[in-house]
């Protein structure tokens, strides 16, 4: 265990300024907030780097301060739904990145006992539905009535997965969100929900452009809330790799 005492170093606790030709790990320790802030003086800065090189216990003291848990919020479940759901209790300052939360340090509390393999078949089929959804009304857009009425006829994934490949080459000006929609029923029926809720996502996109995307998000993450009975202050994680 290596100990940071200052007086190790004949330095004295405290002692901010480096005035000495090496700093200490004591002095390291201190300063840490403004080298991740980038704050350092570059005298100051070089000394510490120079420290960095040598001293694999500061090193490491680095990598901890920086090691993170990550967690999501209820609307970022749609984009790292993965076979386990926990819900986390997260510690310090927690901070928000785009589909994401971190925080310095957290603890699971218990699983998500309602996201089950039959709970993601459900959501996977929910989301290829709404491509198959998307898709019809890209041909109503396009003025293929006929066809989009085809499309909206078809009673179970199987069909329209065989539909709307068809018609995708058939309507060259709607193929996109058919081919959309024909590989949203392929990932249900194969049983991979992350990959259909994508689907129907860009299937919205297609249609609305990003606020079509961010509106079927928003959606997916409703329908996990209300099948999942979760609350907006709990947060879940993948409690495999993510932790
Ligand atoms: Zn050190």
């Amino acid at each position: 265990m290596h100990n940071p005492d200052p007086s190790n170093d004949g330095h004295l606790a405290g002692e901010f300024i480096v005035t000495a030709e090496e700093v200490t790990c004591q002095q390291f320790v201190e300063l840490v907030t403004d080298y991740f802030e980038g704050a350092l003086p570059a005298r100051t800065l070089s000394k510490v780097e120079e420290h960095l090189v040598m001293c694999d216990w500061c090193v490491a003291y680095v990598e901890q301060m920086q090691a993170t848990v990550d967690a999501l919020r209820i609307e970022d479940l749609p984009w790292w739904l993965c076979n386990e759901l926990w819900e986390i209790e997260l510690d310090g300052r927690v901070e928000v990145d785009e589909h994401k939360i971190f925080a310095p340090a957290g603890r699971l509390r218990s699983r998500v006992e309602g996201w089950t393999p039959a709970c993601a078949q459900e959501y996977a089929d929910a989301c290829a539905w709404r491509a198959h959804k998307r898709a019809a009304q890209a041909l109503t857009r396009a003025g293929h009535a006929s066809a989009s009425a085809e499309l909206a006829a078809c009673a179970t994934l199987d069909d329209v997965l065989l539909v709307a490949r068809r018609l995708a080459d058939s309507w060259p000006d709607t193929k996109i969100s058919l081919t959309i929609a024909g590989d949203g029923a392929f990932r249900a029926l194969t049983g991979a929900p992350p990959t259909s809720a994508y689907n129907a996502a860009h299937a919205a996109a297609r249609l609305d452009g990003a606020e079509g995307y961010a509106a079927e998000r928003a959606w997916q993450s409703r329908w996990l809330a209300g099948r999942l009975g979760l609350r907006p202050a709990i947060q879940s994680v993948n409690g495999r790799s993510d932790i």
